[in-house]
């Protein structure tokens, strides 16, 4: 038996990151995690020669006021490089076409239909306009703000994909608002987040939250402002394990079998290896998982946690000759119809992640939770080979990953769960926990989140 300050459950970015704030500040941390490696889905490694990711990744808000730079220049002893993204380009039959960043531009993009494209931007503008004047518009899904049954199939397809693009939801499930909050663009000031006396964050502007669509729609140019870290994704992940000071124990394969509490207060848990005991609990495992951790939960959270939403993602990474030339742009393109993708050439960022001669894509898929994986594997991988003719001639690697890339979807209906719970002590972190932006930005809301309410709680100098 041994106590520390604090202990963290989960050895990915955001349990990560937790024990890098809390140890800033003097605290005794334990890291648990139950995989033999740490970083989960924030990691790169080699396969064949080639180095992968956890699925392809752009990081957003990047930008002064973004939560992970407010992180990294408060609490990293260095921060890795990171490198424009590039642009995004939309694959059709004729090719690459860039997506369009000013309202001029969309309406005149000729992969959807002229018709289409007014009646989205006329009917996504109303919306937009009753949402800025105050009716409450998140039950209201994608697919009903739009006069689906007017819409071509194309149309109908490209919607289904953006949607899952920014809930991990097809369009019936993906409220309207997510189109104008979107992933990125959320202007705030992170130290008024840090520092805001109500730890709701109320005082988020909504109409400052400036998304994709919303700046298209006021007739603003978009600018991404994402990046990726020049050596990988681990990059991130090495960084924090970097700045971590030695007040870190960290265990892996060590998983956490239960969270000990007395008086409806956490105290520590127990191990597959035993227990371990602190003053504050961060539990950065699924939120929709605690039950299992904490047997004596009210009923009512309970029933929140079982409304959390997921989807699933299936990337595949081909490694090609040089001479398969459709790859040659820094930045993503997407694939709308029929089985849709999200493609990333990485090996454009650093010529290291492929051996000399070859290049590396990754194709991320959202796939269906109940078909087979094996069936799911062979139909993405057709698809690949519909899209790209002649690509099986330059194919050098072909490396599958499975994963749920955010613990929860933004859905209509949904549960997002916030930091506290009904234990006290007993923290949430992870994207499963604060609705802004999307992954690892998300998980880095949670934790600036999560400082705002420990100072408040529990440490004062945190
Ligand atoms: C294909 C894909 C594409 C993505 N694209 C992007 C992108 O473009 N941009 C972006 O910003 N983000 C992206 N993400 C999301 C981003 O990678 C994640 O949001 C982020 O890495 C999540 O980190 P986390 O620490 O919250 O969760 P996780 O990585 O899931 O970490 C949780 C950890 O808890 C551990 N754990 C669970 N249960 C226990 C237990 N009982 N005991 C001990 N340990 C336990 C797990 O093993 C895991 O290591 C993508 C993810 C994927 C998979």
């Amino acid at each position: 038996m041994e106590n520390y300050d604090s202990i963290v459950i989960g050895g990915g970015v955001s349990g990560l990151l937790s024990a890098l704030v809390l140890s800033k500040s003097g605290k005794k941390v334990l890291v648990l995690e139950k995989n033999r490696k740490l970083g989960n889905n924030c990691n790169s490694y080699l396969v064949n020669g080639y180095q992968v990711d956890t699925g392809p990744h752009a990081i957003t808000q990047l930008h002064e006021g973004g939560p992970l730079r407010y992180l990294m220049e408060n609490y990293f002893d260095y921060i890795p490089a990171f490198v424009d993204y590039g642009d995004y380009f939309i694959r059709d039959k004729d090719g690459l076409k860039e997506v369009p960043t000013t309202l001029t531009g969309y309406l005149t993009m000729d992969v959807l239909p002229r018709k289409d494209r007014l009646i989205i931007a006329q009917s996504l503008t109303k919306m937009l306009l009753s949402w800025q004047f105050g009716t409450d518009i998140s039950n209201i899904s994608v697919y009903q703000s739009l006069p689906w049954n007017t819409l071509s199939s194309d149309t109908k397809e490209f919607m289904d994909t953006f949607s899952y693009f920014l809930s991990g939801k097809s369009a019936k499930e993906t409220s309207v608002q997510r189109m104008f909050v979107g992933g990125g663009f959320i202007e705030e000031d992170i130290e008024k987040d840090i520092t805001h006396e109500n730890s709701e964050h109320q005082y988020i502007d909504k109409f400052k939250r400036m998304s994709y669509v919303s700046r298209l729609l006021n007739n603003n140019k978009v600018n991404y402002n994402q990046y990726y870290p020049r050596n990988g994704l681990k990059a991130i992940l090495n960084a924090i394990l970097y700045s971590l000071p030695e007040t870190v124990e960290i265990k892996t394969n060590t998983a956490v079998e239960q969270i000990i509490t007395e008086n409806n207060t956490a105290k520590g848990v127990l191990t597959n290896e035993g227990s371990y005991f602190a003053d504050t609990i961060i539990y950065s495992a699924f939120a929709k998982d605690l039950p299992r951790y904490v047997t004596d939960l009210p009923a009512s959270y309970v029933s929140d946690l079982s409304r959390i939403k997921q989807s699933k993602s299936l990337t595949i990474w081909l490694g090609l000759d040089e001479e398969f030339e459709e790859f040659n742009y820094t930045g993503g393109e997407v694939w709308f119809k029929q089985k849709p993708f999200w493609a990333m050439p990485i090996s454009n960022y650093n010529k290291s992640f492929a051996p000399a001669g070859k290049k590396l894509v990754g194709f991320m898929f959202s796939i269906d939770e109940n078909s087979s994986l094996e069936s799911e594997k062979s139909d993405a991988y057709e698809t690949i080979l519909r899209v790209y003719p002649g690509i099986n001639k330059h194919i050098d690697m072909i490396h599958y990953q499975m994963t749920v890339p955010e613990k929860a979807s933004m859905a209509i209906n949904g549960f997002i769960a916030g930091i506290t719970t009904p234990v006290k002590n007993l923290y949430l972190v992870g994207t499963d926990v604060d609705e802004r932006s999307m992954g690892i930005t998300r998980a880095a809301y949670s934790i600036v989140k999560l400082i705002t309410v420990l100072r408040k709680e529990q440490i004062p100098n945190l």
